[in-house]
């Protein structure tokens, strides 16, 4: 396992970062299940620490990462408290750039950029103050902070947008690991599915042009449609 996703809080911790529109677990694991789909449709072979609404002490989610063995993991926060923008934190052994990669990925997506952190314990400035930074083992964790839930602006760019973030930071966890990176392919219309069968097929060779053409309120060339009225009748009787 090269990747694993923790969708913060769940079951009886709903998460600070909630409003009216959503919770905090909730939005965390949807973001949480796109990337997984997105990393499995990239070949990365990737886990999540949990997919449904269940509540997961910090143990039982720093072993799911232990055990996963996974090289990296991503926990997805949604922020509350008075700030506006993304932010990520990193372990104070890391070097950060993942981190900047990430935060800088989900500001070129459109969401402010609040900032990058690491935070030590209050007693001891060897040890990392978030468990899911510290106690992960040699995963390496960086927690991403969509925005925050009690931001009106952040709230109305993370309804519109939540998306656009996630596939950014899928963006970046793939450039950082040096693996090929695509952007998600839409699903193709009827009309399209069934311009690739003519062309299969020899009936049409400029799909193009049908594609701008043969729609509502579009023209297509009387003698055009005729010869591709003509090569399907061929094609049908088998000529
Ligand atoms: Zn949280």
């Amino acid at each position: 396992m090269l990747l694993i996703i923790d969708p913060g809080h769940g079951g009886a911790d709903p998460g600070g970062g909630t409003n009216q529109h959503w919770k905090e677990k909730d939005l965390a694991l949807q973001i949480s299940q796109y990337q997984e789909r997105r990393f499995k449709e990239l070949g990365i072979s990737v886990s999540l620490t949990r997919t449904t609404d269940i509540t997961l002490a910090s143990g039982q989610r720093t072993n799911l990462v232990k055990a996963s063995g996974a090289k990296y993991c991503i926990s997805n926060h949604i922020n509350a408290g008075g700030g506006e923008g993304a932010e990520t934190i990193h372990s104070i052994y890391s070097d950060g750039k993942l981190a900047n990669s990430i935060i800088d990925a989900i500001a070129a997506a459109g969401q402010k950029k609040r900032r990058v952190f690491t935070r030590t314990l209050p007693n001891n400035p060897k040890k990392d103050y978030y468990f899911m930074i510290r106690e992960t083992g040699t995963a390496q964790t960086v927690i991403v902070e969509y925005g925050f839930a009690d931001n009106a602006a952040d709230t109305k760019r993370l309804l519109d947008h939540w998306q656009d973030y996630a596939e950014a930071v899928v963006k970046a966890l793939c450039q950082h690991m040096g693996h090929p990176y695509m952007t998600p392919q839409k699903e193709k219309t009827a009309l399209e599915k069934a311009l690739d069968v003519f062309v299969q097929q020899g009936i049409i060779t400029t799909p193009d042009y049908w594609l701008q053409n043969a729609v509502p309120g579009g023209m297509v060339k009387g003698e055009y449609a005729a010869i591709m009225i003509e090569k399907a009748a061929n094609k049908l009787r088998g000529v």
